[in-house]
């Protein structure tokens, strides 16, 4: 009698704990489905970069706005002080490529250099532009493109400020401005 009766009080015990172990899962569950939306918030990470994006150009121009299209994908370049360029924002925050959304350049880095442009000394990260010599226009220019999806972005020349001395002459039209708090 004694085996019979300690086999029940066991199993009820199981029961219980398992029940329990299911509250705590089940209110941990719904703790984190209410995170708040700022979890989304951009900051980029290394691992924005890991993949490259190709597109046919018909895509492009299925997402990119004319003057977007001729500037990035045909070199272009736009006028200095266009509305929308950036040229004079001074938020904190991050700089995407408009066709990729790869973190080009960030708010830390922007400087006023008069040209109309906006100006970097620095890119985001190592990662996120390609040079390339272009001799178009009779001059011998270092082009600067988004590494990931190759867009053209504008040049770099090496009249900027310290401490890299370059300055990264960007077309804003080719940039994405989202706001934020950038660390570099
Ligand atoms: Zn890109």
């Amino acid at each position: 009698m004694a085996v019979l009766s300690y086999m029940p009080v066991n199993l009820n015990n199981l029961i219980m704990r398992n029940l329990i172990m299911l509250l705590i899962l089940a209110a941990f569950t719904t703790a984190q489905a209410q995170q708040p939306a700022t979890a989304q918030t951009p900051s980029p990470a290394d691992t924005a970069w890991t993949s490259k994006v190709i597109k046919p150009d018909g895509e492009w121009k299925k997402i990119l706005t004319p003057a977007q299209y001729r500037i990035t994908r045909e070199e272009g370049t736009e006028n200095p002080y266009t509305k929308g360029n950036y040229n004079d924002n001074h938020e904190k925050g991050y700089y995407y490529c408009v066709s990729c959304k790869n973190p080009l350049f960030s708010s830390l880095k922007k400087f006023d250099s008069g040209t109309g442009w906006p100006s970097f000394w620095q890119a985001y990260s190592t990662k996120s532009i390609s040079k390339s010599t272009d001799n178009s226009l009779g001059m011998q220019r270092e082009a600067v493109s988004c590494q990931k999806c190759n867009a053209h972005l504008g040049h770099v020349f090496d009249d900027g400020p310290q401490p890299t001395g370059l300055r990264y002459c960007m077309n804003g039209l080719a940039l994405f401005f989202i706001k934020g708090n950038p660390t570099r």
